[in-house]
């Protein structure tokens, strides 16, 4: 029970000054997301990943094959580019509470580093990095996720 009723944005407030990344395949040079990430593994302080909210539609696609961690009872599934079919990261299908209740910034699209080209994003201006409290709300609302506002305050 906590803030329902309060109007939530999908960025994390601890979120909002990094930086959004744009992602080609490192297999086939295909732009798979333009609104990534970086992102550290909780259980894995090692492993370098990206991630993103929503995943770029017709670019990225799950497979069938669902499977657990190591690290947690998350149920993940592959995501696969849709150019090359190479496999480049991970869909969280079903969180575990563990990472429900553990700070993270919400996304379920995670890219392996070593399957992913990142690239800056500039702002609009094209002047700078683009940050995530840059991005214009909107047109993602969709993608609200349940692991919003949970934690990181
Ligand atoms: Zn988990
Ligand atoms: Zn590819």
């Amino acid at each position: 029970m906590s803030d329902n009723a309060q109007k939530v944005d999908n960025v994390v407030p601890s979120f909002r000054r990094k930086q959004v990344f744009i992602l080609d395949c490192a297999y086939c040079d295909s732009t798979i997301c333009r609104r990534a990430m970086k992102a550290v593994l909780l259980a894995d302080s090692q492993t370098e990943l990206f991630s993103t909210d929503i995943q770029e539609e017709g670019a990225v696609d799950v497979t069938d094959e669902k499977f657990y961690t190591d690290n947690c009872d998350c149920l993940i599934e592959h995501m696969a580019c849709t150019v090359c079919g190479n496999v480049v990261g991970y869909h969280v299908r079903m969180p575990c509470l563990k990472c429900i209740k553990s700070c993270n910034n919400g996304h379920m699209w995670m890219f392996y580093r070593h399957a992913i080209i990142p690239l800056d994003r500039l702002n609009a201006q094209g002047e700078k990095v683009m940050l995530w409290g840059d991005i214009p709300t909107g047109h993602h609302n969709h993608a609200a996720g349940m692991l919003e506002d949970e934690c990181c305050r």
